[in-house]
């Protein structure tokens, strides 16, 4: 029996079953009372996972599309931007800047690992005149599944006057930020990953220093620009139809995520990269990324050579259901990816985990059948004792 597909990507995640009903309701009327109501409690809910009072606008968009936002409210055509990439993510930050006239000066760390914050802070110290105006950051690299110490990146800018930009898209709600307390200027981030609804939101919630920035800003923009959002969010509102079966999944989300309280959010999220990264080394696989940048959010497996990430996938997808990421660009049928953000509960880990055993069997990898299971068994009562 088929059934269901069991999806473990790093986005789309799957839709917790309240979720989907609360999104299968009529539509309203998204310029009264019910839709207001709607709006401002789910701004607030967003604000508690950003850990922020600074302003916060949703666009109808999916991530890249408030990457974008953040580009053309806060960039101006011939800004310096230094752009710190760790993969296709930190790439696609600095190709958008590029694309709306930055200058963009790109600091590529190898893929798997997080960017070294002493060169960052090298690089701004060197920048005497501050030409820099931003430095772009992903928080968490999705193509790679390394992640980057914000934190330590903001302390690294010191007193230099530029804006921390950071694209939050996979990794909020999964790994612990805290855009008040860390000073983040922008943080972007989407529906379809940690959030638990389905793709078409965007976030962005920028600081005052940012908001400041943005009025001498000189971009180009219309259906992105900030003043709009703003105003129309005074009202209750925004400024263009929103899409609201996704408002009505937003606010359930929130609800579920409120009820389970976010330090046990990221918690289970840690607990589970722990879990699948102990369980796939039993299984005798190696992983991309070393411990200390590994994500919460997704797992980068190295698949043996002489079978290939790609055929393991197809084996998955085809006798179990299960949807694996592949690797991208130079990872191509090196990598396989196992998202383990959002709606993933304990068991499903053990079905994706028990079905990558059986599958490396099939492929006559030599493995100890069981042996990754055990780990993430004991792992979960472990869990379970705290
Ligand atoms: C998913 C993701 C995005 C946005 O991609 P979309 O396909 O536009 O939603 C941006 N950054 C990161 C790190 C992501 O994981």
């Amino acid at each position: 029996m088929k059934g269901e597909p069991y999806l473990f990507l790093p986005g789309p995640t799957p839709v917790p079953e309240r979720v989907a009903r609360a999104m299968n309701r009529p539509m309203i009327n998204h310029r009264g009372e019910e839709f207001k109501a709607i709006l401002e409690d789910v701004v607030a809910g967003i604000k508690q996972i950003y850990r922020t009072s600074a302003n916060l606008l949703i666009y109808p968009a999916s991530g890249t599309g408030g990457l974008e936002a953040a580009v053309v409210n806060f960039i101006s055509p011939g800004d310096k931007v230094l752009a710190v990439s760790i993969g296709i993510f930190g790439d696609r930050f600095a190709s958008i800047a590029e694309a709306f006239g930055a200058e963009v000066e790109k600091i590529d760390f190898p893929w798997g690992t997080g960017a070294d914050s002493q060169r960052i802070r090298e690089r701004l110290e060197q920048d005497k005149d501050h030409r820099i105006k931003a430095v772009l950051i992903t928080q968490n690299e999705t193509s790679t599944g390394a992640y980057n110490d914000v934190k330590t990146i903001r302390e690294a800018m010191g007193d230099h006057p530029a804006l921390l930009m950071v694209d939050a898209v996979s990794g909020l709600a999964a790994i612990d930020l805290r855009m008040d307390e860390w000073r983040l200027d922008v943080v972007i981030s989407g529906s379809q990953k940690a959030f638990m609804i389905p793709p078409g939101l965007s976030f962005m919630a920028f600081s005052d220093k940012a908001f400041q920035v943005y009025q001498k800003n000189t971009n180009t923009k219309y259906y992105w620009d900030l003043a709009e959002g703003l105003k129309y969010l005074r009202q209750g509102q925004t400024p263009f139809t929103p899409p609201i079966s996704l408002y009505y999944g937003l606010r359930e989300a929130l609800q579920i995520m409120a009820e389970e309280g976010l330090e046990n959010v990221i918690a289970r999220h840690t607990a589970y990269r722990d879990m699948v990264r102990a369980s796939l080394r039993a299984m005798g696989l190696r992983l991309l990324t070393e411990d200390r940048y590994a994500s919460s959010a997704v797992t980068s497996v190295i698949a043996p050579p002489e079978i290939g990430a790609n055929p393991i996938r197809k084996y998955m997808l085809d006798q179990f259901n299960i949807i694996l990421a592949g690797g991208q660009q130079k990872l191509d049928n090196v990598i396989f990816r196992i998202g383990h953000l959002g709606y993933i509960r304990e068991l499903d880990l053990l079905a994706v985990l028990a079905a990558l055993e059986i599958t490396l069997d099939h492929f006559d990898f030599s493995l100890d059948m069981g042996a990754g299971l055990k780990i993430a068994q004991k792992a979960i009562l472990n869990m379970h004792k705290q």
